[in-house]
């Protein structure tokens, strides 16, 4: 198996070829399971210097704000949620501000993301149990936060990954599909998949892992067209040719800051390499 190319970064664009530039993979179909680590363990290695500036894709400034964050980006984009947070929670910083809240003016305010009324019942609940069962704070730990309302074992790892540094495998949809493309697993369960993928793994690299396997969903393997032929991580995959192949046709269907566009975050961090996103346009 050949060394992988290096991805198309901003910095250094896929290469202009009229043949395909990639060999497909040759992985046995009845890999061991110390191949199938070995891999795992490689594709990981190659998305880290690929994303090297993987990070969440909410805007956050505390576990509060994270916590909230996430429960409004069920069943929407992050961008959504980045250019709907600022007016949230510069007028409920606190959980205390946000239990206290008339509900209509919250449904107002969040009414971008969708399900806006539900919504406003779990964000409201779970300030009203941080405010009246844990001092204000969000707790730091699985089993507090599944209590809350509106709060599944996926936004509480996404809490305790990026706010508290416990480490956590995210599964969501881009996670799920990814791994299942790769072979990792052929489980759906989020639960299953999770401790399938995490003994893949040492604990230390979960939470990266997952920003970085949900970075490569968003921008290259996406879900009905995977960009196979502008793709790093071909060589290391069983499903190469599920997407487009061309080279050329490929990069076309590049994202955010690899295709040359805003990312979702208003406000990215320091190294990240592509253009923030824009503030929700107003009417
Ligand atoms: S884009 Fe294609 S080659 Fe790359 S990980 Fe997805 S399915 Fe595999």
């Amino acid at each position: 198996m050949r060394k992988s190319t290096s991805a198309p970064t901003p910095a250094s664009p896929a290469k202009k070829s009229a043949t395909p530039a990639i060999k497909p993979p040759a992985i046995p179909p009845q890999e061991s399971r110390t191949a199938l680590v070995r891999r795992a363990r490689r594709i990981n290695r190659e998305l880290a210097e690929v994303y090297s500036y993987a990070h969440p894709e909410l805007d956050f400034e505390n576990p509060f704000e994270l916590l909230v964050a996430t429960v409004l980006s069920a069943q929407t984009t992050d961008l959504r949620v980045n250019q709907t947070t600022p007016r949230l929670f510069a007028k409920y910083p606190t959980p205390e501000d946000l239990a206290a809240a008339v509900p209509e003016e919250v449904e107002e305010l969040i009414r971008p993301t969708g399900f806006f009324r539900a919504k406003t019942k779990s964000i409201m609940g779970l300030a009203k149990v941080l405010r009246d069962d844990f001092g204000g704070e969000v707790p730091g730990r699985l089993d507090d936060l599944v209590k809350l309302p509106g709060v599944g074992r996926k936004t509480a790892f996404v809490v305790l990954g990026n706010a508290f540094g416990v480490p956590g495998i995210t599964v969501d949809t881009h996670f799920g599909r990814l791994v299942r493309r790769w072979k990792w697993t052929e489980e759906t369960d989020p639960e299953k998949v999770e401790t399938a993928v995490a003994s893949l793994f040492p604990k230390s690299e979960w939470t990266m892992l997952s920003h970085r396997v949900i970075f490569h969903g968003r921008r290259i393997c996406h879900s009905r067209k995977p960009a196979c032929g502008a793709c790093p991580i071909a060589p290391l995959c069983p499903s190469y040719g599920e997407g487009e192949t061309d080279p050329e046709k490929a990069k076309k269907l590049l994202k955010y800051e690899m295709g040359g566009f805003p990312g979702q975050r208003l406000k990215p961090p320091a190294d990240y390499p592509g253009k923030p996103a824009p503030p929700l346009a107003e009417g």
